[in-house]
C-alpha cells in the first residue's frame, strides 16, 4: 500500500485504481469470471477462483485498506457478513464485551448464534470505562465498539478502550459505519479490526448491500483472509463496483450532510415539541469533547425525541421530504422509527432502559437543502402541536 501525503478527499479519487494499468480505463473494470486460466502445469497466476480473489473486489479491498490506514481489506456480501466473519476469529470458550446499544443484527448474531457455539458475552455501557474494566473476564478476547452508537449517538472513547484491551490481551473491533474513514480512522488509534456496512455512507445511494473489514496487522490479515475464503460470503463484482463508485463522492456527501445535520440538530433543540436531541456535534452532547478529539466530525445521523408514540405518528405522517425507512447514509434523507424498526425485537422494558422510547426518531441527513428539510419538519411539528392541544 502506498503511503500518501494527500488528504482523504484526494485519496478517494487518486488511489492505486485511478485507472486500469492495462487499458487506461478510468473506471475499474468489472471482472465477471469465476475462474482463471493457469499459464502452465506448475505456474499459477495471481487469481485462480473468484471466491478466493477477484480483481474488481480486490480493487475495493485495496481502496478501503488504504483509506482506513490498514494493510488488508476484505469485502463481503453485507455488513452483517463482514461482522459475522470477523467474529469467527473467536473460539469456543471466549467471552465478548460488547456495547449495549449495538446494531440490531450484531445483537442477534451475538445473543442468538455465537452463544450456541460456546461464546459468551456481556453488554456494557461502552462510554463508561470503569464499567468496561470491571466486566473484563479472564476469557474476554474481544471488546466490540460502535461509535457513535445507534440510535442514541453515544460516543465511546476509542483510545481508552484500546488501552484497556491491550492491557488485558483482547482484540478490539470498531463498527465504523456511521463515520467512515473520511471522519474516523480507528486503526490509527490502535484498534485491530474496523468493520463497515458499506451499504450506508460508503456506497451512499441506497442501491447496494455490502460489508467491509480492514486490519493493519499482517497475521490478523492472514487469519481474516482464511475466514473470508472459508465462509465465502464475498461481495459480487457488480456490487464491488457500485461501492467503488459511491466512495468517490464520499467526502463531499458527508461534508454536506454533516453541515445540514448540525443545522437541523440546532434547530430541533429550540423547538417546543422536541424533548431531546441526540447529536455528537452539539456542545451539550456528553461525548462532544471525545468526538472532537478522535474524529474529524460528528457525522450526518441524529436522533430526536417527541413526547410519545401518538406525536411521533403525526410527525411521520406529515413530513414530506425524507423517506420513512430503515437504513441510513444515503443521498436522500432517511427517517427511521427504532421502536418499530431496528429495535422492534427488543422487549419494551429493555428498549426504555436504553433510552429507545416510543417517541424516538432517527434521522440520516441526505443531500437536500437543509432549509427545505427544516421547513418540512416545521410544518409537521405544527401538526403535532395542534393535535396535542386538542387532546388536552
Ligand atoms: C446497517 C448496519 C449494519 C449491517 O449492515 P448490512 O449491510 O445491513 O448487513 C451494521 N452496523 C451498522 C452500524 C449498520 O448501520
Amino acid at each position: 500500500m502506498t503511503e500518501s501525503n494527500y488528504s482523504i478527499q484526494t485519496n478517494l479519487l487518486h488511489n492505486k485504481h485511478k485507472f486500469d494499468q492495462k487499458t487506461g480505463a478510468v473506471s475499474v473494470p468489472i471482472q465477471h469470471a469465476s475462474t482463471f486460466h493457469q499459464a502452465s502445469f506448475d505456474e499459477f497466476g495471481e487469481f485462480d477462483y473468484s471466491r478466493s480473489g477477484n480483481p474488481t473486489r480486490q480493487a475495493l479491498e485495496e481502496a478501503i485498506a488504504e483509506l482506513e490506514g490498514g494493510t488488508r481489506g476484505f469485502a463481503f456480501s453485507s455488513g452483517m457478513a463482514a461482522i459475522s466473519t470477523a467474529f469467527l476469529l473467536l473460539s469456543q470458550g471466549d467471552h465478548i464485551l460488547i456495547t449495549e446499544d449495538v446494531y440490531g443484527g450484531t445483537y442477534r448474531m451475538v445473543t442468538d448464534v455465537l452463544n450456541r457455539f460456546g461464546i459468551t458475552y456481556t453488554f456494557v455501557d461502552m462510554t463508561n470505562l470503569h464499567e468496561v474494566a470491571t466486566n473484563i473476564q479472564p476469557n474476554t478476547k474481544l471488546i466490540y465498539m460502535e461509535t457513535p452508537s445507534n440510535p442514541l449517538l453515544k460516543v465511546t472513547d476509542i483510545d481508552g478502550i484500546v488501552k484497556l484491551a491491550k492491557a488485558n490481551n483482547c482484540l478490539t473491533f470498531v463498527d465504523n459505519t456511521f463515520l467512515t474513514p473520511a471522519l474516523q480512522r480507528p486503526l490509527d488509534l490502535g484498534v485491530d479490526v474496523v468493520l463497515h456496512s458499506a451499504t450506508k455512507f460508503l456506497a451512499g445511494h441506497s442501491d447496494v448491500l455490502a460489508g467491509l473489514a480492514v486490519v493493519k496487522d499482517e497475521e490478523l490479515g492472514n487469519r481474516l483472509y482464511k475466514l473470508q475464503n472459508s465462509f465465502g460470503a464475498v461481495l459480487g463484482v457488480q456490487d464491488a463496483w457500485l461501492v467503488l463508485r459511491g466512495m468517490k463522492t464520499l467526502f463531499v456527501r458527508l461534508e454536506q450532510s454533516s453541515k445540514s445535520a448540525l443545522e437541523i440538530a440546532n434547530w430541533l433543540t429550540k423547538h417546543s415539541a422536541i424533548e431531546k436531541v441526540y447529536y455528537p456535534g452539539l456542545s451539550s452532547h456528553p461525548g462532544f469533547e471525545i468526538q472532537k478529539g478522535q474524529a474529524d466530525g460528528p457525522g450526518a445521523v441524529l436522533s430526536f425525541r417527541l413526547k410519545d408514540e401518538q406525536s411521533t405518528r403525526i410527525f411521520v405522517e406529515n413530513v414530506k421530504i425524507p423517506v420513512f425507512a430503515v437504513s441510513l447514509g444515503a443521498v436522500e434523507s432517511i427517517l427511521s422509527y427504532p421502536a418499530k424498526m431496528s429495535h422492534a425485537a427488543m422487549p419494551r422494558e429493555e428498549r426504555y432502559k436504553r433510552g429507545i422510547t416510543d417517541g424516538l426518531l432517527r434521522f440520516s441527513v441526505g443531500l437536500e437543502s437543509a432549509e427545505d428539510l427544516i421547513k418540512d419538519f416545521e410544518q409537521a411539528l405544527e401538526k403535532v402541536e395542534s393535535t396535542e392541544k386538542i387532546t388536552f
